[in-house]
């Protein structure tokens, strides 16, 4: 029974992994995006930065969604992205919501979030210039293009 078990256990996680991962626009309002991922830059200082994610020009308090299903890794405050939420995803994909106003209320790391639930709020928090929301994607902790990989 137990070798049973593990095997099914086994499959689950094979299959979780060669699961193919469909992210879908965080907000839900007409995606505008503001900054696309790439290189840009920056607006004082004139220097070249390296953009890891794509900004939604969105006002404040606007509801942020889960891309995709996975387990809630961080939720709180990093220097430069503010109020943040970390989703790990299978495949080694993470999701990242950055420049929050807050978390959705009691949000907690080890939490489980299905496709397109309320995770939280736009805000103006770290290094945003103007209110917004920066998304990214990453695949074994590097930022890939999310216009390349989001779905309607
Ligand atoms: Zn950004």
């Amino acid at each position: 029974m137990k070798i049973f078990v593990s095997s099914l256990f086994l499959l689950f996680s094979l299959s979780l992994l060669n699961q193919e991962v469909v992210f879908h626009h965080p907000i839900q309002e007409d995606e505008e995006i503001a900054s696309p991922f790439g290189p840009r830059t920056h607006l004082n200082s004139g220097e070249q930065r390296f953009h890891s994610g794509i900004d939604y020009l969105v006002p404040v308090g606007t509801k942020i969604f889960a891309s995709t299903e996975g387990i809630i890794k961080f939720v709180g405050i990093k220097d430069f992205y503010g109020n943040m939420i970390i989703i790990e995803h299978p495949n080694s994909y993470q999701t990242y919501y950055c420049n929050l106003s807050k978390p959705l209320e009691g949000l907690s790391s080890g939490q489980k979030v299905k496709a397109s639930e309320l995770i939280g709020y736009s805000g103006k928090s770290g290094k945003a210039i103007t209110a917004g929301f920066h998304f990214e994607i990453r695949k074994d902790g590097n930022p890939i293009d999310p216009a390349k990989y989001l779905k309607e």
